[in-house]
């Protein structure tokens, strides 16, 4: 073989690779394209997708708002988020647990993360909690960064110590010499352990409750309420009965929804295997439908589901049981408001 010849093998042989590769990789992936196709509410839901071009701070709302910045997984994935959400009530935010990548999806919906000084987390399962040393330095780091910080969750003072002692090094050099302030993370934070059964406090106004429901380890179902408003976030759960007086007649309640998915990407063989080891950590969809049709809540948001999930296979479901409510398919980006 000549030189040249050789060259040119090699080009078109690093091109094949390269196309396998992409092509092994996308297979493992649910694309976006998938979610737009598929079915994403019952027709009474109220919800908008927000991006750059359309971003989250583009209008204040006048009540309660829900932004799904990501409605993943611990399996990784391209085109999801971990789970994170941002609760919004006129002027004040409040985000809720903060999984892998959630601040990129923060900026992807035109949210800076520095505006955000309210951090709630349902739970520290990795999942749930992986991108908050970027929130916390990242969104504290510079002379444009925030100055204050509130924040709540099972063990939230157990994070913060792990992280602060670290990276204490790190922050000592960004404050001492580079010149941020302390303010936001060593002075001006407030942290509060939740440990008892029921928890109760208040932001800007918003009475916001907490209550254990069982799970791996301890996770808080958070209820947001205000203005005649209720939204309930549950986190991680298995079936109990407390949340379902805790979310009758919510605004919005979302919902692990794990198990809603049809689980099409597992071979077929695995999948009742895989139903029952995850029914230890993750309520079953049926059982959403018996919480759906006991709490009435307005409008249910699906979140955390795992795969391929078709829709219309739940909300089959949840009518059957008795559910009058509206139904949404939670996706990255997906912002939802009260039914006015
Ligand atoms: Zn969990
Ligand atoms: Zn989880």
């Amino acid at each position: 073989m000549t030189k040249s010849k050789k060259a040119i093998y090699t080009i078109i042989l690093a091109i094949a690779l390269t196309a396998a590769g992409v092509s092994s990789c996308t297979t493992a992936q649910s694309s976006a394209a998938d979610y737009n196709a598929d079915l994403l509410s019952t027709a009474g839901a109220n919800y908008w997708m927000a991006s750059v071009d359309n971003p989250v701070t583009a209008t204040t709302p006048d009540g309660f708002r829900v932004t799904l910045i990501g409605s993943g997984l611990p399996k990784l994935d391209l085109d999801k988020i971990g789970p994170s959400f941002l609760v919004e009530y006129k002027d004040t935010k409040i985000m809720v647990d903060c999984g892998y990548e959630a601040m990129t999806g923060l900026m992807k919906a035109g949210i800076n993360p520095s505006s955000l000084t309210n951090l709630l987390l349902t739970h520290q399962h990795a999942d749930h909690n992986a991108d908050f040393t970027a929130f916390f330095i990242g969104g504290w780091d510079g002379q444009l960064g925030r100055r204050e910080l509130n924040m709540a969750g099972p063990n939230m003072s157990d994070l913060y110590n792990a992280v602060i002692g670290f990276y204490g090094t790190d922050l000592d050099y960004r404050i001492n010499v580079v010149g941020s302030p302390g303010d936001g993370i060593y002075t001006n934070v407030s942290i509060k352990d939740l440990i008892e059964n029921t928890e109760s406090f208040e932001i800007d106004g918003i009475k916001i409750s907490a209550i254990p429901v069982p799970h791996t380890i301890k996770n808080y179902a958070y209820k947001f309420e205000a203005g005649g408003q209720t939204i309930v976030m549950t986190g991680d759960m298995t079936y109990n009965e407390d949340i379902i007086d805790f979310a009758a007649g919510a605004d919005i309640v979302v919902i692990d929804a794990l198990q809603a998915a049809d689980f099409s990407d597992i071979p077929e063989a695995a999948r009742a295997k895989v139903r029952q080891n995850l029914s230890k950590s993750h309520i079953r969809n049926e059982q959403i439908a018996e919480i759906a049709a006991r709490a009435q809540m307005k409008t249910l948001v699906l979140t955390h589901w795992a795969g391929a999930m078709t829709l219309q296979n739940s909300i089959d479901l949840y009518r059957e049981a008795g559910y009058k409510g509206e139904v949404v398919k939670g996706i990255d980006g997906m912002v939802v408001e009260p039914i006015k």
